[in-house]
Parts: structure tokens; C-alpha cells; sequence
């Protein structure tokens, strides 16, 4: 199409937005609450509140518990550099002075979400102190952010504003649905009445300003917390607020332009930005296109999702360390970093609410099970700031090569020589997984995604209780104790892998679903999937093996050192080295059998050329491990 047709269109359409109606969403997420894990899932929260998760503000205090940012420490005019813990930025970089804000909020809404979620009353108290003191911050015209009032929706150049809020309020949002404290709602209606008010709908614009860097452009995800509100709310003026925010976005110079709509609908336009910009920005979009409704958004929407999808591993971990430098996804070459897993995920969790559609529910059991399970320490406190599938050393640089100067590649509980952006964020993953577990639709409840955890909710009037008991994904069975006032309609994703199933229970099938009515008083459901060792075809002549939602991978025995010791006693940075530098190759049609150790195939050793049997064991149970053979 010519470009000045397509930009006249788009301009049109832009005019346009505004006059639609915002659309129904397929599903109502429960109160965060609501649904609590049981079983290994808060098992592991429990662990990571022993350990970085609940440690991080002892782990890096310059960044955290030295830095008041959003009171004491606002940033001024007067302040020219700062300790943002991130690798060769802070001295003299005005730009960036905002980190510290994103360090502790990601942070904080991990920790505040495990202590509840996990029932940990030592870190609930915690965290109850420091949204008292975030509340005490508070200005009297509603304002909660990092800038003092010489700078405050003044800053014509890179800017946190938006940033800084977004991660803080949702912290704030987390805190009020874990706990209905009204005086934290009240805090957050006003703080976010305070930003349309300085940057009003339509006559203001946010993201235009001089040099933009990281921080504005995070600052698209406010839309997190305008979702929500009008979630909760019912008001369309946050949506509303939310397309106005996405449309400023794409109209200006930004330094992240992978979701900017032109870019989007210009076929010729390629991917390349940093990887957790593109992929948490997938939720503005989402968000916008349901606000209006506009078919420009729509097919925007259905191209981003494509574009990404070719940026996946086998593991669900999207490609990106931590530029997104090519067009489809590779198992050696490329890392992921966790940043990136997390936003994916929560951003595939935003449209599986909105949109019903079950193939992302399969994506999310995918990433959260094999790339997020697998970029972390299987026995220790740390996790892998960047990761690849087929992961061969873990030194820092990339399988002991590529660019020398590389720290990422390794475990610690706080990778602050590069960054302390994926260890907060390895602390959020986990909630908002359960988070998205179940739904509500108009005929009442839905098990989207899968997995131990206990469901306390109301239909209307009627009460409804389920335990779901499960070692999922480890094992294909599940027992559902119900316990319900009244009769209601439930509902259980099959995944895409079942090949038979059994119910105790009396069920039909609708698409992806398994649905029965559920009595009231109590009713147990037992449920088995049965399934078989899928091979799937990757990239160019590679294999992998998946068994239910998990994919498998060979472990290989690796020398471990200490990189570095923290001052906390327990943790460390940790580097491996293969004890033998090997690997496989698999061609199809080779023996492959599954046994409860794991998936046994025969391969070539491709050093000796000799045939030899080996056994892949899920990828979560791995550090140095080949995927794809
Ligand atoms: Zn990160």
C-alpha cells in the first residue's frame, strides 16, 4: 500500500477510536486471594521468601533499603547521579535515576504477593509496614512517585514517571486485593486521579520528550493499573485513559518502537527491540484494542502476537539478551532473559482473560513450567539472569563464548553487576501464574491453567470452595474437592496434549473444555490425562521432546564454582562448567520411549559417532542440559 495512503488511514482510524465502545471480556479474573497455591508451587514461594525473594532488600541494600526514592530520596534538580546497581549506568546518567523505583517495586509486588499467598504472617507484617510508610508518602493532591515537585510532570527528556508509578501501584493494587484495606484503595484512586489530572486525556502527551530512553517507554504499562481499576470499578475513564496512553505512544519518538502501530502494520518492519519492552507492551495493545473495539487494533493486535510467537523456544522463552536481534527463535544461539519469561507470561495471561482463547493457556503452562522452572536454581536461592535452552556452560558469557564481557549467564540471587531487574521479577512469576488459574464466566467457574492450589470464591450468592489437588505438571492427575451452596457450571481446560482422559464424574466436551455440573454440597472430581512423548520439529533438522506440558531435556554433570559471596550467609553467585564437553544428535524414526524417570531415546553421540541410549528429564530439574537434538 502506498505510505501515505496507509498513514491517511491510520490517521483516520485514530480519530476513530475514541467513538467505539469498549468490548465484553470472555472471562472475570477472581480477586488476587482468592486463589492461593498449594502443593510444590507454595512450597517454592515459601523457599523463595527464605531465600531471594525475601532477602533482596538485605542482598542489595544500596538499592533498596538506602534509597527512599519515592519519599525522602525524591529525585530534584539538585541530584545529578545515583546507585542504580546496573552495569556501567548511574554515574552522571540523569537519565536512568528512576531504576532504583522499578528494583524495588517489582520487588516489593513479589514479596508482598507470596507473603499472602503463601500465608507467611512474618512477611505479611512486613509488607504491611512498608505500604504504611508508601502511603505516608502520599501528597496531599494524591501524588505517589519519585519526583519532587520542581520536577514532576515537567520533565521534557527520558523520564520514570509513568514507570515509576506503574510498578508502584501495582504493588498498591496487590496489597488492596490481598487485604480489602480501603485506606490503600483510597491512596491509589487518588494517586492515579492525580496523573490525569497533570496529564489530561487527549490535550497533554506524555511520551513526547527529548532522548527518550528505557524508563518512558516502560511507562506504557501504567495500562497495567487502568485495566485493573476498571476492572474493579466498572468506570471506562481508565480504558479510556489507557487507548489515549497507547495512542500517544505510537504517535511519538520513543526509543522502543516494536508496538508503536505503524511500525506493526508496516509489513516490511522488523522486531528489534529490547526484549522485555516488546513483550510487556503486548498488554497495552491488548488493553487498547478492548477499549475500542477498532478493527485497526485488532489486526495490530493479531500481527504483534504473530511476530512474537516466532521469537519462542521450545521452552516458551522468548528470545531477547536482551535485544530481540533476529526473527525467530534459536536453542543455542540466543538467550532469553527472565524479565522477559515473566512479562510474557503476564501478558499472555491479560489476553487469555480477554480473549478465551485456550492455545494461550497451553503457551503460559509452557513458559512458566520449562523456561521459568528451567532458568532457575534447581536446589539453590538464585536464578539465571539470562538462559538458553540448550545450555552448554553457565560462566557468565553466553556457553563460554560470545562477547566476553558478558556476566549474565550464571546464578545469583541478585545479578547486580548486570542488573537486579530478573531476580524481583523471578519473585512475581510464580503469583501470577495462580493468579490466572481460575476464572469466572457467566455460567460460573473455569480452570484455565492447571496446577495445586485452592479456589475460595463467590458465584452470585453461592459460596464455592475447590481444593485442587495435584502434583501437575509431574504428574497428570488431579482431585477436585468442591464444596458449594448451590449447583454451578464448571469447567476444565484439556490441554492441547491430551490424547484420552478419565473423569469419576459424568462430563461433556465444548472446544477446549471439559464442562459438568457440579452439585450443591460437596463433590469430589477425579480427573487423569493420558498423553504420550511428543516429538516436535524445530528450526532446521532439530527435535524436541515434550511429555504433557513438560519439555525434556539430557542433564550434564557440571563443575561448580563460587563467582562471588554476599555478605548474607547462605548465598552466591555460581558458575558451571561441563564436566565433559558432549552432545547428541537425533534423527527421527529412532527409538524413543517414556518411563516414569524420564524419556529414554536413542541418539549419536555426536563425538564418537556411537549410538548410545539416553535419558531426558524435565527441563526444570536441569542447569547445563541439550533441548533440542
Ligand atoms: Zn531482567
Amino acid at each position: 500500500m502506498n505510505r501515505n495512503i496507509l498513514l491517511t488511514l491510520l490517521l483516520l482510524s485514530l480519530k476513530t477510536w475514541a467513538q467505539n465502545q469498549p468490548l465484553p471480556e470472555k472471562y472475570q479474573p477472581l480477586l488476587l486471594g482468592e486463589i492461593k497455591p498449594t502443593g510444590w508451587i507454595k512450597t517454592q514461594m515459601r523457599q523463595d521468601l527464605q531465600g531471594f525473594s525475601g532477602n533482596l532488600d538485605r542482598l542489595v541494600p544500596d538499592l533498596i533499603l538506602k534509597d527512599d526514592i519515592y519519599g525522602k530520596n525524591r529525585l530534584t534538580k539538585a541530584i545529578k547521579s545515583k546507585d542504580v546497581g546496573a552495569l556501567g549506568l548511574g554515574e552522571n546518567d540523569v537519565q536512568i535515576l528512576w531504576w532504583n523505583s522499578e528494583t524495588q517495586s517489582n520487588w516489593r509486588d513479589g514479596f508482598v504477593r507470596q507473603a499472602f499467598l503463601s500465608g507467611d504472617l512474618a512477611n505479611q507484617r512486613k509488607a504491611k509496614a512498608y505500604i504504611s510508610h508508601i502511603l505516608a508518602t502520599q501528597d496531599a493532591d494524591g501524588y505517589l512517585g519519585v519526583y519532587a515537585p520542581d520536577l514532576r510532570y515537567k520533565l521534557t527528556g527520558e523520564n520514570g514517571e509513568l514507570w515509576a508509578k506503574a510498578s508502584l501501584f501495582r504493588v498498591l493494587l496487590s496489597y488492596y486485593e490481598l487485604t480489602k484495606d480501603a485506606k490503600t484503595w483510597q491512596a491509589l484512586l487518588s494517586a492515579v486521579d492525580n496523573v490525569m489530572v497533570n496529564y489530561p486525556i487527549n490535550r497533554s502527551s506524555p511520551f513526547k520528550a527529548e532522548k527518550p530512553f528505557a524508563g518512558l517507554s516502560h511507562g506504557l504499562v501504567f495500562t497495567d493499573v487502568l485495566d485493573r481499576l476498571h476492572q474493579l470499578t466498572g468506570n471506562r475513564k481508565y480504558v479510556d485513559y489507557a487507548l489515549f496512553l497507547y495512542r500517544d505512544y505510537s504517535k511519538n519518538t520513543v526509543s522502543e518502537t516494536d508496538v508503536q502501530l505503524p511500525n506493526i502494520l508496516n509489513d516490511s518492519y522488523l522486531m528489534h527491540g529490547h526484549g522485555v519492552h516488546s513483550y510487556e507492551h503486548l498488554r497495552p495493545l491488548i488493553v487498547a484494542y478492548w477499549a475500542s473495539g477498532a478493527d485497526t487494533l485488532k489486526e495490530a493486535l493479531d500481527r504483534y502476537t504473530h511476530r512474537i510467537n516466532q521469537l519462542i523456544t521450545p521452552s516458551g522463552g522468548p528470545i531477547g539478551d536482551e535485544w530481540i536481534t533476529r526473527q525467530t527463535a534459536d536453542a543455542t544461539q540466543t538467550g532469553y532473559e527472565y524479565c522477559s519469561i515473566h512479562e510474557l507470561l503476564h501478558s499472555h495471561a491479560v489476553l487469555l482473560q480477554k480473549s478465551g482463547e485456550p492455545s494461550l493457556a497451553d503457551a503460559i503452562e509452557r513458559s512458566f513450567f520449562n523456561a521459568a522452572q528451567g532458568a532457575r536454581h534447581p536446589t539453590k536461592s538464585s536464578i539465571a539472569y539470562l538462559k538458553t535452552d540448550n545450555s552448554f556452560a553457565m560462566t557468565g558469557t553466553k556457553n563460554d563464548g560470545g562477547d566476553p564481557k558478558q556476566t549474565r549467564y550464571k546464578y545469583s540471587p541478585a545479578h547486580q553487576d548486570a542488573a537486579v531487574c530478573c531476580v524481583p521479577n523471578a519473585g512475581r512469576i510464580a503469583s501470577y501464574y495462580v493468579q490466572s488459574m481460575w476464572v469466572k464466566d457467566a455460567d460460573g467457574l473455569v480452570a484455565n491453567l492447571l496446577g495445586p492450589c485452592q479456589v475460595s470464591t463467590r458465584l452470585g450468592t453461592n459460596r464455592v470452595r475447590i481444593d485442587e489437588t495435584t502434583e501437575y505438571p509431574y504428574q497428570n492427575n488431579f482431585v477436585f474437592t468442591i464444596n458449594a451452596e448451590k449447583p454451578f457450571l464448571l469447567k476444565i481446560r484439556k490441554p492441547a496434549w491430551v490424547e484420552q482422559l478419565t473423569s469419576s464424574q459424568a462430563y461433556e466436551t465444548e472446544g477446549a473444555y471439559i464442562k459438568m455440573m457440579v452439585k450443591g454440597g460437596q463433590t469430589v472430581v477425579k480427573l487423569a490425562f493420558q498423553t504420550s512423548v511428543k516429538q516436535h520439529s524445530f528450526a532446521q533438522h532439530e527435535t524436541f521432546f515434550s511429555y504433557g506440558p513438560l519439555v525434556y531435556a539430557l542433564p550434564f554433570a557440571a563443575q561448580e564454582a563460587v563467582a562471588k559471596s554476599f555478605p548474607v550467609a547462605g548465598f552466591f553467585d555460581l558458575t558451571y562448567r561441563p564436566v565433559q564437553a558432549q552432545t547428541f544428535r537425533f534423527s527421527p524414526g529412532q527409538k524413543v520411549d517414556y518411563q516414569p524417570s524420564g524419556i529414554l531415546i536413542e541418539a549419536i553421540n555426536t563425538k564418537t559417532q556411537a549410538v548410545e541410549q539416553i535419558r531426558l528429564v524435565p527441563m526444570a530439574k536441569t542447569i547445563l542440559r541439550q533441548v533440542t537434538f
